[in-house]
């Protein structure tokens, strides 16, 4: 057996044991006298009786040994501007934050709404929240007023903290007006709104209720706060899911088990190390920028990068030319930048030197072969996928390479990481699939490993409903996500549970469709979705974007481009996996955090209402789809 297999196994045998260890990894205050209650499935107490505090662990426990060391780099190409703060000066930042936060009336157990472009206060921010033991609720900056709205009435904050301005592709976003807007909206009013002035864009401030950062920053100046040592237990935050298939989910997370969750994965996961550089593209927004820009960089003593703007302004090699000047390590991205990337001038690649970096991590939405290929072969580096939720805080499946290397193999994001017992369950039965290569849902066994969602917030009845009643027979813990497991234990995710297509009695992931229609040269993303037929039960339909679009205005050629493609699915599928129709577009509708909002599309065609679309990035893109439909 491998290490890797033995390590796994021991962690799910051996649990406690196991997490026992592991919390040696961050700071206590006072230790947990308790590793793991579970005497109320499926809620999960992690490090109970412990008392430790995030902020003291991302900073404070640093400043012995690294105080001089740089431990945030906000870089933004919207504004050109660059700045750096060493532990100690991130350490007197946060105090102060924290120090205006007291004087607004912050106390432990509020909550704290921010809604910021990415800049270094939105850092300062978050950690000050968590130094006094308040629960932050990070909206993605720059969403509309009505998902705003309805982000306050579910969260109830006492303070909002935000900015005049973000700016996307040069184009300035003014946030106050928003945010403005939406409070108006909500039934919940904060008491008050903290703004960071960037000089971006006018504010008209509320008298008793708007103060501005630079001023209060002044008054506070030289604060003193002490961490607020709470139990392993207590909320840290609150996260919505990123809305791909519906209503966005309110996830808890605590603050022991998340804790010692990010110190083991930076540890064997991504192989970080204190004094090292870690840059992830994410946004504080999003899931991956807690756990990877914010905490698990900091607490594991590393400098981390906060990234304004896109990955191809100036030109396509600003990300790279960051990796030369602060001689990265580990970055971390998602599949949908890198096929931004893949469009443009290789060039620019080959432009920096990129010794220092030793991995790429993707994670987000499947990884496709001909991406993964792509960039492994022109970064020249390991490219490693990571499958993950919202709601577990971290990788679910990835390769584990701080306890042994393994290889990837593309297309797969590895095995089950310590601390997860993932199955795949049929969805009918709830019986366990044990075979090779065998489709079911990817599940997982309670509980679930320290640092996953404590519950619903506010609501423990969705929680249970929504995670673990959707298997026959069993309380598991479901992903949702269908996947199969081959010979060498490797797994592959075809794609959400809800987004199976039935054609004719056959079950068809979308995925697999999707990745052999991306194999043909001139396609460079596609989604399939499942559309009713009254003949078949389902078909399949291609939305495709085309890297070369010149000539397709001419019908002829767009049926030849058709059926060239649909010509390749017969040949890598067969002709069950051929879709209906295939359309050419050049832009897919995604959410702000770059997912594929099929669920969209798939209402589109089905003459429904799309639904949900507060998360959506560009709506011109959900009016192509509408466009191709009468074509
Ligand atoms: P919502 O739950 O609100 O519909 P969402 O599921 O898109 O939104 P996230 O928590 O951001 O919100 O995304 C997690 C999902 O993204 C996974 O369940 C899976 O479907 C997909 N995913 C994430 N990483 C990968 C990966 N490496 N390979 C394949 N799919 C992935
Ligand atoms: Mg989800």
């Amino acid at each position: 057996m491998s290490a890797y297999a033995d390590f796994h196994r021991r962690s799910i045998e051996h649990r406690d044991e196991f997490w026992a260890e592991q919390s040696g990894l961050v700071d206590w205050h006072t230790p947990p006298t308790q590793v793991c209650d579970y005497s109320n499935p499926p809620f999960a107490r992690w490090f109970v009786g412990g008392k430790t505090n995030l902020c003291h662990n991302a900073v404070d426990r640093h400043l012995n040994q690294r105080a001089d060391q740089v431990a945030l780099i906000a870089v933004s190409t919207e504004t050109d501007t660059e700045r750096t703060y060493t532990f100690a000066q991130l350490h007197a930042e946060v105090q102060v934050m924290a120090s205006v936060f007291a004087a607004l009336g912050v106390k432990q157990g509020d909550r704290v709404l921010i809604y910021m472009p990415m800049v270094a206060e939105a850092a300062f921010a978050m950690l000050a929240c968590a130094r006094l033991g308040a629960i932050h609720c990070v909206v993605f900056g720059g969403f509309a007023s009505g998902a705003l709205a309805s982000r306050i009435e579910d969260a109830e904050p006492c303070l909002i903290v935000s900015a005049d301005a973000g700016s996307r592709a040069g184009k300035v976003i003014p946030y106050k007006p928003l945010l403005d807007e939406a409070i108006a909206q909500s039934k919940h009013k904060p008491t008050a709104v903290l703004l960071v002035d960037r000089a971006l864009s006018a504010m008209n401030l509320a008298a008793g209720r708007d103060h501005l950062w630079a001023q209060m920053r002044q008054q506070h100046l030289g604060a003193s706060i002490p961490c607020t040592w709470v139990d392993a237990t207590h909320p840290s935050y609150t996260l919505y899911t990123s809305g791909t298939t519906g209503k966005p989910k309110g996830v808890q997370r605590d603050t022991g088990g998340y804790a010692v969750a990010l110190a083991a994965s930076m540890k064997y996961i991504y192989g970080g190390k204190a004094g090292e550089t870690y840059f992830s593209t994410s946004d504080i927004g999003w899931v991956v920028g807690h756990s990877y820009i914010i905490y698990g960089p900091l607490i594991a003593g590393m400098a981390t990068i906060v990234y304004e703007g896109l990955p191809t302004r100036p030109d396509a090699g600003v990300w790279w030319s960051l990796v030369e000047k602060y001689q990265v390590t580990v970055m971390f991205s998602a599949p949908t930048a890198v096929r931004v990337l893949k469009k443009q001038d290789p060039a620019l690649l080959s432009k920096y030197n990129l010794s220092s970096l030793r991995a790429l991590f993707l994670a987000g939405e499947p990884l496709d072969e001909p991406t993964a290929q792509w960039i492994s072969e022109s970064l020249g580096k390991p490219i490693i996928d990571n499958y993950w939720q919202t709601e577990t805080g971290w990788p679910i499946l990835s390769l584990c390479n701080g306890v042994e290397t393994a290889k990837s193999k593309f297309g797969s994001p590895g095995k089950p990481v310590y601390g997860y017992n993932v199955k795949l369950l049929d969805d009918q039965t709830g019986a366990e699939l044990t075979g090779p290569n065998q489709k079911g849902v990817v599940a997982i066994e309670g509980p679930l490993p320290p640092g996953c969602l404590q519950t619903v917030w506010r609501d423990d009845a969705r929680f249970v409903n929504t995670y673990w009643s959707s298997v026959p027979n069993k309380l598991v813990y479901s992903t949702f996500d269908w996947g199969i497991r081959d010979e060498d234990g490797y797994f592959f995710i075809l794609g959400r549970t809800d987004d199976v297509i039935n054609v004719a009695g056959h079950r068809l992931g979308t995925r697999e469709i999707e990745e052999s229609i991306a194999s043909h040269p001139n396609i460079a993303e596609v989604a399939v979705v499942g559309v009713a037929d009254d003949l078949k039960g389902q078909v399949a339909v291609a939305f495709a974007v085309v890297k070369d679009a010149s000539g397709l205005a001419d019908a002829a050629a767009y049926l030849k481009l058709e059926a060239e493609v649909m010509k390749v699915v017969d040949q890598s599928l067969g002709a069950l996996g051929r879709p209906a129709r295939i359309r050419f577009v050049s832009i897919l509708p995604k959410t702000r955090s770059g997912k594929t909002l099929r669920r969209a599309i798939q209402a589109l065609c089905e003459g429904r209402d799309p639904g949900d679309l507060t998360t959506m990035d560009d709506p011109l893109a959900l009016q192509q789809i509408k466009d191709a439909l009468v074509k």
